[in-house]
């Protein structure tokens, strides 16, 4: 007799050699960077004074260290995200389903508002952040506002003993501050499609 989870463990181990996984992917680049290393890295830097100075890792170490780390498929993503908010027009959508509060909200390439409050102004703010996924990538921006709700307060809360309310974190936060300042400029603002304000404030 053969349990039904003992078949299965018979199955896997040809299941995984077939299954592309995603941190295989990069192996030939891994491998390249080996014949890089013992290749083209001493005709770089032996016979010069850098080959003293900085002699060569063990070859290809780094990058297959890189490779194989969680972090290449969120900075590949993280690219991607870039190069959309960089060479695509934004799109503008009208969503009346943002939470409470919430009059407009940008993702790479994506601007949401909520139509019975969208202005000119709030265009004007949401692609502030749109010009900031642009200039330090989306997972930049991010990293920006994780710094801003989740560090933030504990360096207040070391240094003045009490937790600051959202409010205060929202109203502290240079990305946000840079984009309020930009609701009543005027100036030249990325390319959209999708829905353009009514009213002229
Ligand atoms: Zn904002």
């Amino acid at each position: 007799m053969i349990a039904a989870n003992s078949q299965s463990t018979v199955r896997a181990p040809s299941e995984v050699s077939t299954v592309l996984n995603i941190h295989d992917l990069p192996g030939v680049i891994a491998q390249s960077s080996i014949s890089f290393g013992t290749i083209v890295g001493p005709r770089l830097f032996l016979g010069g004074e850098w080959g003293q100075a900085f002699p060569l890792p063990p070859s290809g170490v780094p990058l297959q260290a890189f490779f194989q780390s969680e972090l290449w498929p969120i900075l590949a993503l993280d690219l991607v995200l870039w190069l959309w908010v960089w060479l695509a027009p934004t799109l503008v959508l009208p969503c009346r389903f943002l939470p409470e509060g919430i009059l407009g909200l940008a993702l790479p390439g994506l601007v949401l508002v909520r139509p019975e409050t969208y202005t000119w102004a709030i265009l004007r703010h949401e692609l502030t952040h749109i010009r900031q996924m642009r200039r330090w990538s989306p997972l930049g921006t991010w990293l920006a506002q994780a710094f801003s709700y989740l560090v933030r307060p504990l360096w207040i809360l070391l240094g003045q003993r009490r937790l600051p309310s959202l409010r205060e974190l929202y109203r502290l936060n240079p990305l946000e501050r840079e984009a309020f300042a930009a609701m009543d400029q005027d100036g030249p603002l990325p390319r959209t499609w999708g829905a353009t304000p009514a009213q002229s404030a």
